[in-house]
């Protein structure tokens, strides 16, 4: 064993032992350490200053009540997090999630995840993530409203446009972004910029709905390119029926190849002529209703309740997990490898479990880890915070060429760092060490405080 893997062995041990009921926090870790072995081997002042254990520590958690009331006028409790992880790039960044298996293991795994993807857009932002285990799902509009207002009431004390900036995730979008400004406004100073992934109405940027699932593509045209190949009529499976997967599917169609797949938390859809983005969109952006009213209105797809998308045996090229963590094992792993999936990209964060990645990796996949794949979504909310400090809204085309711009940027320091520690098409291993890499100069430079 080399001194550097023999310490990033004792580190992970320490994280173990110290965060022992923390799985998916653990489980990011044991993804990280050791891809990041090979850097550490040619940098041994990092071992030596014991920077691995420092950057692997958030720097602040902070935990709340968040009291509400609900229709019937009872009053409800739920839990409200937001982690401060690493600020070496800049002010906090990254997304509130709202649902109910959210805790402090999730949203920890998602901070330390948003450290090392914030440092791929190459912009000045840090770590961060937040949220709530309310389950937004069956509430009334009043409800979300008071839920988010009694939220914001509590984490507008630790945030700041300048400081932390949170945006969406999951079980959060335009309509709760909103209604947290509301209450932000209303106690502190007016600065939309204290959030992202505002309504257009209010200090948006254009093409931040789009950017999640426009950036995961956008990163494949890529490797596409790289490998000579482009969209036109390769199949695709998405999950989700989000944000993320919606613009996926809308960019896949845009670039000539055929999704045919969708899903939410009670089943999937598999439509052989392709997913109909336009019912899609009505769906779920318009009525807020399940995926059960596709197939009403579209009697030849197939619904298939309470099943995951991944167990499905259909021929396809590409996969792209669009809905939440952990939602491929190896067993499913091994249906993609079968359906003749060569190229996953992760719309979700952490979709692939670290048997599931390494199974692809293994079978000489292309598989494009979220980190990397999916920061178009928080790189345009750098833009949006830009745009904000300049009080400009750029046109949707700007955007649009400068999210590609980053993509491709992205897309190719995975594929040369990758290369570099001689671990060709490994973007796990380049994703990774390129993340850290920056975030350790800059932790260096500042005096490791
Ligand atoms: N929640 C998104 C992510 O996982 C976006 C975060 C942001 O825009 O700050 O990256």
């Amino acid at each position: 064993m080399t001194n550097a893997s023999e310490y990033a062995k004792n580190v992970q041990e320490k994280i173990h032992q110290r965060n022992s009921h923390e799985t998916e926090f653990l489980q990011a870790i044991d993804e990280f350490l050791p891809t990041i072995i090979p850097f550490l081997e040619n940098h041994p002042e990092y071992a030596a200053q014991n920077l691995v254990s420092l950057i692997t520590e958030p720097e602040r958690v902070i935990q709340f009540r968040v009291p509400w009331q609900d229709d019937q006028g009872n009053w409800q409790v739920n839990r409200g997090y937001r982690i401060q992880f690493n600020s070496a790039l800049g002010p906090y960044k990254g997304g509130l999630r709202f649902h109910p298996s959210v805790n402090l293991s999730i949203l920890k795994f998602l901070a330390f995840e948003q450290i090392f993807k914030n440092a791929l857009t190459g912009l000045p932002i840090g770590g961060g993530k937040g949220g709530s285990d309310f389950d937004p799902k069956g509430k009334s509009d009043g409800e979300i409203m008071r839920f988010c207002q009694s939220f914001m009431l509590e984490l507008s004390k630790y945030i700041g446009p300048n400081t932390d900036i949170p945006a969406g995730d999951i079980g959060v979008g335009k309509r709760e972004i909103g209604y947290l400004y509301g209450t932000y406004k209303r106690i502190k100073q007016y600065d939309a910029g204290v959030l992202t992934g505002k309504p257009l109405e209010f200090w948006g940027s254009k093409g931040r709905a789009e950017a999640t699932g426009y950036g995961v593509v956008y990163f494949v045209k890529h490797l596409l390119n790289d490998l000579n190949e482009d969209f036109h009529q390769k199949v695709a499976m998405v999950s989700g029926s989000g944000n993320v997967a919606t613009y996926c599917i809308e960019k896949l169609y845009q670039l000539g190849a055929l999704p045919v797949t969708c899903s939410d938390s009670s089943g999937f859809i598999y439509d052989e002529e392709g997913i109909d983005l336009a019912l899609l969109k009505d769906i779920k952006e318009v009525r807020r209703e399940r995926l059960t009213e596709y197939v009403k209105a579209r009697p030849n797809a197939k619904y298939f309740p309470g099943e995951t998308v991944w167990d499905f045996e259909v021929a396809a090229e590409l996969a792209f997990p669009c809905a939440t963590q952990n939602e491929i094992g190896l067993d499913q792993a091994k249906v993609l490898v079968k359906n003749g999936v060569r190229i996953v990209a992760e719309g979700a964060n952490m979709p692939s479990s670290l048997e599931a990645a390494d199974y692809f990796i293994e079978e000489g996949l292309y598989y494009c880890p979220g980190k990397a794949a999916n920061a178009g979504g928080v790189a345009v909310s750098a833009l949006e915070m830009s745009q904000n400090s300049q009080r400009l809204q750029w046109e949707t085309e700007k955007v649009d060429q400068e999210l590609d711009k980053i993509m491709k940027n992205i897309y190719e320091n995975c594929r040369d760092t990758a290369k570099e520690h001689q671990a060709e098409n490994n973007f796990m291993l380049g994703a990774n060490i390129a993340g850290f890499k920056r975030v350790a100069e800059a932790m260096v430079i500042q005096g490791l405080v």
